[in-house]
């Protein structure tokens, strides 16, 4: 089986039907740069640029920080990294950036996190943000921000960059070629008001890790919950539905990179819901494209149609057997 995704590495993920799907993986360390060329994923759709802090005794300075995001791009070559802003605070606490107010938390993971800690520790965004347009001077940069919950959240820390851009354009410094800004849609509150949002937005990016523990309201860290609640549950798939139908028709490139992407049946389902883009763990990136390159896109998305108004018992079961019965 090894051998067989290893040759499938140099192969586009087309569907059965011609559909190419953009096939990602998620990194977070220059090590896992070397995971580009072997699986020959797409590019990087989730670069969690907290690991550097959290590997890190004492805060990453400005330079530190420009040097790694230079040394991911120059490694990733022609393909695209999305880099999403650091998410430190709740399950990643950080000793050099604690807080009175992350103190105060009783359930972390809800708390003082993610943009929520950047937006007012502003000397931390700024920093990072200048890191990143140094690092892409004359290349594309892709900006992605983590636990939006309100559009406002959005808008603040993308006035954060203009601001650096600015600085820099003054100093006639050397550009990014474009940039690019999405958010990561975690914190279910943001899809009831994603068209509003959605006209502001290059991408967006389901965090499915974080967004299960929101909807079930289940801690994703504890492995007794991990098997109660199941994400080709209905109550995901519908929500994931629901999204992917507000987007249509927007110029939003919907993606997902959370660990379910990286599941066969869970991609199925994802695939049949309109999601062409899937960010996934390296090395799940050979069997889904083997899956991507055995699936009609129109025959999986009437068959959720289907389940979504009347999910079966058992939807893992109801999915296997579908993909059983076309060799999938
Ligand atoms: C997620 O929440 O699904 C996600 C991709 O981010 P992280 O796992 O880093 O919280
Ligand atoms: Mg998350």
């Amino acid at each position: 089986k090894q051998a067989a995704y290893a040759e499938l590495r140099d192969v586009e993920p087309f569907t059965r039907c011609g559909t190419r799907i953009q096939v990602m993986i998620n990194a977070g360390l220059r090590d896992d740069m070397s995971a580009l060329a072997m699986t020959g994923a797409d590019g990087v759709g989730l670069f969690r640029t907290e690991f550097q802090f959290l590997v890190s005794a004492t805060l990453p300075q400005r330079e530190r920080q420009t040097r790694l995001y230079r040394d991911v791009l120059d490694a990733a070559g022609d393909k695209p990294v999305i880099f999403r802003t650091v998410d430190i605070g709740g399950d990643k606490a950080v000793p050099y950036l604690r807080d009175e107010a992350a103190n105060m938390d009783e359930n972390p993971a809800m708390g003082w996190r993610a943009l929520r800690m950047a937006l007012e520790r502003e000397g931390l965004l700024k920093a990072q943000a200048r890191a990143l347009l140094e690092a892409s001077a004359g290349r594309s940069l892709y900006v992605m921000f983590p636990m939006i919950s309100e559009p406002w959240e959005f808008d603040a820390a993308k006035a954060v960059f203009d601001e650096q851009l600015d600085f820099l354009k003054v100093r006639k410094k050397i550009l990014p070629e474009s940039i690019r800004f999405g958010a990561m849609l975690e914190v279910p509150s943001l899809a009831e008001v994603i068209d509003i949002l959605a006209p502001r937005l290059d991408f967006l990016s389901v965090g499915t890790n974080d967004l299960t523990q929101f909807l079930f309201a289940a801690d994703r860290a504890n492995p007794k919950l991990a098997e109660r609640y199941d994400w080709l549950s209905p109550s995901i798939l519908r929500f994931l539905n629901r999204l992917s139908n507000a987007l249509v028709g927007q110029e939003v490139d919907l993606g997902i990179c959370g660990e379910m992407g990286g599941r066969r049946l869970e991609a199925l389902a994802l695939l049949g819901l309109g999601f062409r883009r899937l960010s996934i763990t390296p090395a799940a990136v050979g069997p889904i494209k083997e899956l991507i390159r055995q699936v009609d896109l129109a025959e999986i998305g009437d068959a959720m149609n289907r389940w979504l108004v009347s999910p079966p018992a058992d939807m893992r079961t109801e999915l296997r057997e579908w993909a059983a019965e076309r060799g999938i």
